[in-house]
């Protein structure tokens, strides 16, 4: 079985350029979905061992399944929680709340009432992403929620941006007076919100003027960012196999299906055992948002069909281009007169989200 290659020196490297720029702003590692992919509680242990000791998720078993592995730091739920059970759960697990609605303050503060115990939460606000959180505008519905939480002390604020990654610096800058312009209210009032915090990765790097007192950052650790990169991130995370066949094959022969690629000449190939269902050249569809963004999808397209993204693997440093499509779960690689055998490792750029879970994750100093 393949298994995703972690080197945390490249983690290491992407957390250090992080807080240089996050500078006085705490960093919140947010470790949803599996740690990006990087395995949960191995890869939130590499984060507080590497002084990030905040984190966050948007799923309650996962905020369980870290304090099981002996996280004690802070967890942030990233996403309000309505069912009595998870609230429960919550609250035995000293998981920070997330507080989204007047009904979910109301739940919350009733169940750790009855429980006889006292949480913390961040109150979430919707400023325009249109998902969870009080509408900015409900001023009234939020102090009102505050005040009514006697077991639910309130240690944060935050919303999040939705268009952070666009060109388009207006929407962004909406939301952060929206947000900024609520909070001062709510001091205005008296209204005790704790730390308030609204950038992740994009915003971090794009519009440092939004850090507040903290930033939420995923992306940015992965080494993953939607523009080209001028900090010096590297990506994280590399599908590796060992070669499990070499054979030569003659020119003009077929490899792969589909009929993509035909040998230009004696070709030696080397087959390794990893393929699309581990995660290899899987990529998210980009799909045309509407007409108006027809001409710049049309244009992405073309881009595409002319420059297509060649899939290296690679053995040391070295780079062997893959030959035609990659199968289900397994791939050819071009290793004409390297000096290669069965079993040495193969490793390929892959997006660690689309690893399958099952798939072992092995950090490597
Ligand atoms: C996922 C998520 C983040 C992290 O975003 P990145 O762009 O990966 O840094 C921050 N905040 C919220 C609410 C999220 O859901």
């Amino acid at each position: 079985m393949p298994a995703l290659f972690i080197d945390q020196n490249i983690l290491k490297n992407n957390i250090e350029i992080t807080k240089e720029l996050a500078k006085d702003s705490q960093i919140i590692g947010v470790v949803k979905e599996n740690g990006y992919g990087l395995g949960l509680c191995e890869y939130a242990r590499l984060l507080v061992e590497n002084g990030i000791n905040i984190l966050a998720v948007t799923d309650i078993d996962e905020a369980v399944a870290l304090r099981k592995s002996g996280i004690h730091c802070d967890i942030l739920m990233l996403t309000p929680l309505y069912q009595r059970a998870e609230l429960e759960c919550a609250l035995a697990n000293y998981i920070i709340l997330c507080i989204a609605s007047c009904e979910g303050g109301e739940l919350a503060e009733s169940i750790a009432r009855e429980l006889n115990t006292y949480a913390r939460a961040h109150i979430c606000i919707d400023t325009g992403f249109g998902r969870y959180g009080f509408p900015d505008n409900r001023l009234q519905d939020i102090i009102y929620t505050i005040h009514h939480m006697q077991h639910i002390c309130v240690t944060g604020i935050y919303s999040h941006f939705y268009a952070s990654a666009c060109r388009k610096s207006q929407y962004t800058l909406e939301q952060f007076n929206r947000f900024t312009n609520l909070c001062d209210k709510l001091e205005e009032a008296s209204i005790f919100t704790g730390f308030r915090h609204i950038a992740a990765t994009c915003a971090l790097l794009k519009y440092p003027e939004t850090r507040l007192d903290a930033v939420r950052i995923g992306s940015a650790f992965l080494g993953r960012l939607p523009f080209p990169d001028q900090w010096g991130y590297k990506p994280a995370g590399m599908l590796e196999a060992a070669i499990s066949d070499i054979h030569t094959l003659p020119a003009g022969h077929n490899i792969g299906y589909g009929h993509t690629y035909i040998t230009r000449k004696k070709t030696t190939v080397a087959i390794v055992p990893a393929g699309y269902s581990h995660g290899l050249d899987v990529r998210r569809a980009n799909p045309c948002p509407g007409i108006a963004h027809l001409p710049r999808h049309i244009l992405h397209l073309l881009k595409n069909a002319l420059f297509p993204e060649k899939l290296y693997g690679f053995h040391n440093r070295q780079a062997f281009p893959v030959l035609g499509r990659v199968g289900m779960n397994s791939v050819a690689v071009d290793i004409t007169g390297a000096n290669l055998s069965v079993g040495d490792v193969i490793r390929f750029p892959v997006n660690p989200i689309f690893v399958d879970s099952n798939i072992p994750r092995r950090y490597k100093l």
